[in-house]
């Protein structure tokens, strides 16, 4: 997408869980080359809103497009196929297997075939294809010393590190990352910034739900503040640390 091009429009999204309203009329907009931070305390519904984006749950009622294309109603399949990618707040990975072959195998090659299948066919095009796209994406950011390590033997700051370059695989425009900073040292949160602006600098979009407020404030353009499954407010950083409403609710000040 062209810098600034509108990447992603959440459009008055809903979810009830029975009597429960965990995500309630929420409306925010992502483009391109934008890092936007989603905030709020536990249970804010945060989750439940990057679930009903990346289609893992059904919307109550509300749309979501992406590039101008309704997502919303279209299986999560379908949705990581048009190009938007994501990452869990566990890291799963295979430990006895390299960094390389962890993120080969994992490069959902935007929905054609399995790619375990792809794998089984040993020396088949589609895994050569899959490994050079793992090694071009852990380059990418900053991981090419750990093409051969084994991955279990990593630190957790390049274990994230790996999983994001497993999300690239899929040649998204669009990165949802949840909670990618939890149970880092100071060191490995500086370079995971360092690559979020270098993705973003690339013209990426991204989503952040993190509790990190150091990192969140570094790196993020826009903030979407929830509390309660309602939009408490939305700003820039600077807006969000001044708004009283913000500091009273969330910063506790
Ligand atoms: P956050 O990620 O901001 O901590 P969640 O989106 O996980 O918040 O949860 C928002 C609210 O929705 C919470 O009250 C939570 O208990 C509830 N909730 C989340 N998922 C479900 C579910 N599958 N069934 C019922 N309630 C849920
Ligand atoms: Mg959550």
């Amino acid at each position: 997408p062209a810098l600034g091009e509108l990447v992603l429009d959440v459009d008055r999204i809903r979810k009830q869980f029975g009597g429960l309203t965990a995500v309630n009329d929420i409306s925010f907009q992502i483009r391109a080359g934008q890092i936007v931070g989603l905030i709020g305390p536990n249970g804010a519904g945060k989750s439940t809103t990057f679930n009903l984006i990346t289609g893992v749950l059904s919307l109550t009622s509300g749309t979501v497009s992406y590039r101008g294309r309704r997502v919303s109603g279209l299986p999560a399949r379908a949705i990581a196929r048009e190009g938007v990618s994501r990452t869990f707040q566990h890291v799963k990975m295979i430990p006895d297997m390299t960094v390389l072959e962890n993120v080969a195998l994992g490069a959902h090659t935007r929905g054609h075939k399995g790619v375990a299948a792809a794998m089984i066919r040993t020396n088949s095009d589609e895994e050569r294809r899959l490994f050079r796209e793992a090694q071009r994406q852990l380059e990418r950011i900053g991981m090419g010393e750990y093409l051969h390590e084994q991955a279990g033997n990593l630190a957790m700051g390049p274990q994230r590190l790996m999983e994001i370059a497993r999300a690239l695989c899929a040649d998204p425009a669009l990165l949802l990352l949840d909670e990618p900073a939890a149970g880092l040292r100071h060191k490995e949160k500086q370079a995971l910034a360092g690559v979020l602006r270098q993705l973003r600098d690339e013209g990426m979009s991204i989503l952040l739900v993190e509790h990190d407020m150091d990192l969140v404030m570094q790196v993020c353009d826009h903030l979407v503040v929830m509390e309660f499954g309602t939009l408490l407010t939305q700003g820039t950083p600077e807006q969000i640390q001044q708004d009283p409403k913000v500091r009273a609710a969330y910063l506790g000040t």
